[in-house]
């Protein structure tokens, strides 16, 4: 196990200002909370944040990097809490051991998460720091080196999980060599017989080419070296992983893999890299398509080289990749190398390398880039919406990952998980809690949703979902539901009419006679009777050609003159929503042309303007009541009944609505008049006037009154206001 001195002078190496207190107790403090625990291997648990940290060593990382390696498994393994490193070891260390314990919280559920892609900006987005997901590397580098320890069956788990997550992580973030070994480790234990395989033959292959290698290396040096450029030339096969994922990318057999040689040419400066270019074309004929200039136009992980294949000697074809040494640094080390190279010409201390400095801010932009695509020009095609930080990652209870636009809700997740589950919602649970519906979700959260069959999603939810596909189901089963409403309500209205004629109805009948309707199904023609679009006596015509009706004029209510019923014009619309929509989904009902019987609340009912609500009597119609009616509270334990209505009126008519003023004027002769004069001159009609109360000096009269809408009215009570005669007025509602 490394010593304490030994973790300080491998930092010392490359940081002579290290710092030795810090590393020093951080090392302690790890130790003593790991105690007696072990590894699988048998070795002291506090062995392995040790080797992390070498690992992270050899990256040339800040010490807020190392002693974060040294204590990232503290608060996960061991009683240690953020707080106690916040207070031991500052708040950036604490800030980075807390990151790396969520992303070990979410490896827990990550079981079946298996859409790398998603995975690994679910990373992202939880690190928010990029040196955890330094530490995060490293850390599963040393796990996978010590793999073979773990009992087996979890050991597939671990490799597969590396290969479709770490490996590509790391090398999108530029580390190859890290990448290459995690999945060298990988593809060891999830297929030991391809690797075993492989191995074998390029070991073959190098005991018969050996010589090529060394054969190409040495005439290219020399060949440089006579032109005047200064070259390291080494020359290697390809890794096994890269050979098997050719040969099952491209389905080619091993023998038919050509290239499997590469020879990297490290030259002091990039204009060396061209001329050395150059050189190879001139002495091999060059692959048609395979030269590609990184360094003029760069990786989004920053890697910068000259890529080119010619066909050497023995007519092999062989990849030759020519870049300087600081670009060689950046391709091994990515990320790590930049910020030192970075670190080295600023100005700011390590102190700084957090926030301030240009090479932390570098990690921080490159960690954007990552959420891109592999290519430049896929990188222009993205746009800044797609970057991670507008997404949240959460999980089904299976392990399941489902990527949602930040500000997503759990109905925004269930749609996401399927349609049927998202019409059925009815509650969430996110980490095991129910939750509200319009929660907005978090990275790494677990989402469970309730569902009820034959619930029918709200269309408040249109408004506050976040996704595309979300807002379009709703609206469909919204659209159905209001569609199942007014053939309730049509139903309602047929089997009146059917009554009302002494005709006996059934659906069997109004079956045989559609085409005569033109419709497709019972439901239709019931539909549309709801919605005014069929009158009622036609049907019961349609069913009994017989039928005469002996009201010609189409009528609305229970006819005229009878108490509390209103006649609404047939230029009168009226719109139904089901509860709780916005204004945009209401869908009118057109037309009232005597079918839907509508009647306003007694004493005092709406008038445009008002906000309204529609009470449903079955087999009588709706009742409109403003929405601040007291009566409405009998309603509120039905709220099937309710329906959402909102005016629509023909702006051409100049219908007037009833409504009702309590008002308290001087008893004085010639008031009455005054005041009658007053309403008339607004345009109001007088229907009724009452005396409720006397006194020697006042009179209490309730006015009923025919009004355009709520401006009239609201007109017509200030101005009685206004009048010396009036003492009190006020709107009465019913
Ligand atoms: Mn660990």
């Amino acid at each position: 196990m490394m010593r304490q001195y030994e973790l300080v002078e491998r930092v010392r190496k490359y940081n002579p200002n290290v710092d030795e207190d810090l590393l020093n107790r951080a090392y302690v403090y790890a130790m003593k909370a790991h105690g007696a625990q072990k590894r699988a291997s048998g070795d002291p648990y506090f062995s392995h944040p040790l080797e992390v940290a070498a690992i992270l060593t050899d990256l040339k990382l800040d010490d807020a990097t190392i002693v974060a390696a040294v204590l990232h498994d503290t608060i996960e393994d061991t009683s240690t809490t953020r707080e106690e490193i916040d207070r031991l070891f500052g708040a950036q260390i604490g800030k980075l051991v807390d990151g790396l314990t969520k992303i070990d919280k979410l490896d827990l559920v990550s079981k079946q998460a298996r859409q790398g892609e998603n995975f690994r900006k679910l990373l992202l987005a939880v690190a928010e720091d990029v040196r955890v997901l330094l530490v995060k590397l490293a850390d599963r580098l040393h796990n996978m080196r010590t793999l073979h320890f773990v009992p087996i069956e979890k050991r597939t788990r671990i490799a597969q999980e590396t290969l479709d997550i770490y490996a590509p992580l790391a090398g999108r973030i530029g580390m190859q060599r890290l990448r290459e070994e995690l999945e060298g480790l990988a593809f060891r234990h999830l297929s030991p017989e391809a690797y075993q395989t492989i191995e074998e033959r390029l070991h073959d292959l190098r005991a018969k080419n050996g010589r090529i290698i060394k054969r190409i290396e040495e005439e290219l040096t020399t060949e440089f070296a006579e032109r005047g450029i200064e070259a390291a030339v080494t020359g290697r096969q390809k890794t096994p992983y890269s050979v098997w994922r050719k040969m099952e990318r491209k389905s080619v057999s091993f023998e038919q893999l050509s290239d499997i040689f590469g020879f990297r040419i490290i030259v002091g400066e990039v204009e060396d890299c061209y001329r050395a270019l150059g050189v190879a074309h001139t002495k091999w004929p060059s692959v048609p398509g395979r030269f590609k200039d990184y360094i003029s136009t760069p990786k989004q992980n920053d890697y910068r080289s000259l890529h080119t294949t010619v066909i050497g000697p023995g007519h092999q074809r062989v990849e030759l990749q020519i870049r300087t040494a600081q670009m060689h640094e950046i391709a091994r080390f990515g990320i790590a190398a930049h910020a030192l190279y970075k670190d080295a010409t600023g100005k700011e201390g390590r102190e700084d390398l957090a926030k301030e400095s240009r090479a932390y801010r570098w990690l921080q932009e490159t960690l954007d880039l990552l959420a891109h695509g592999d290519s430049p020009e896929e990188f222009l095609e993205h746009t800044r919406l797609e970057l991670f930080q507008d997404q949240v990652f959460c999980f089904t209870p299976k392990g399941g990952l489902i990527a949602l636009p930040r500000g997503a809700t759990p109905i925004d997740f269930a749609y996401a998980v399927h349609t049927k589950l998202g019409n059925s919602a009815v509650g969430a649970k996110i980490n095991g809690r129910v939750a509200p519906m319009l929660s907005h979700l978090q990275n790494g959260d677990e989402v469970e949703i309730i569902r009820a069959e034959g619930h029918i999603p709200p269309a408040a939810w249109e408004a506050a979902v976040a996704t595309g596909k979300a807002r379009a189901a709703i609206r469909r089963a919204t659209r159905e539901a209001v569609r199942k409403q007014y053939a309730g309500l049509g139903r309602q209205i047929v089997e009146r009419a059917f009554a009302r004629a002494n005709r006996a109805y059934a659906d069997e009948k109004l079956k045989g006679v559609l085409p005569r309707l033109a419709r497709n199904s019972v439901d239709d023609v019931l539909a549309a009777v709801g919605r005014g679009e069929i009158y009622s006596g036609d049907v019961v015509k349609a069913v009994y050609p017989d039928f005469s009706e002996e009201r010609k004029t189409a009528q609305i209510g229970a006819g005229p003159g009878e108490p509390g019923w209103f006649d609404v014009k047939a230029n009168t619309n009226l719109v139904f929503k089901v509860p709780g929509s916005n204004e945009g989904s209401a869908i009118p009902i057109r037309g009232l042309r005597g079918d839907v019987p509508v009647r306003f609340a007694e004493k005092g009912g709406a008038v445009p303007g008002d906000r309204i609500v529609g009470i449903l009597t079955p087999g009588e119609g709706i009742t409109i009541y403003p929405i601040q009616s007291p009566s409405l509270t009998n309603f509120d334990d039905q709220p099937d009944r309710w329906l959402d209505v909102r005016w629509d009126l023909d702006e051409e008519s100049r219908e007037f609505f009833p409504a009702r003023l309590v008002v308290m004027a001087v008893n004085e002769p010639g008031a009455l008049g005054a005041l009658a004069t007053v309403i008339g001159e607004t345009g109001a009609n007088i229907d009724n006037i009452a005396f409720t109360a006397h006194s020697p000096d006042f009179r209490e009269m309730t006015i009923d009154l025919e009004v355009a809408d709520l401006k009239h009215l609201s007109g017509i009570v200030s101005r009685l206001r206004a009048s010396a005669l009036v003492s009190k007025v006020e709107r009465v509602i019913g």
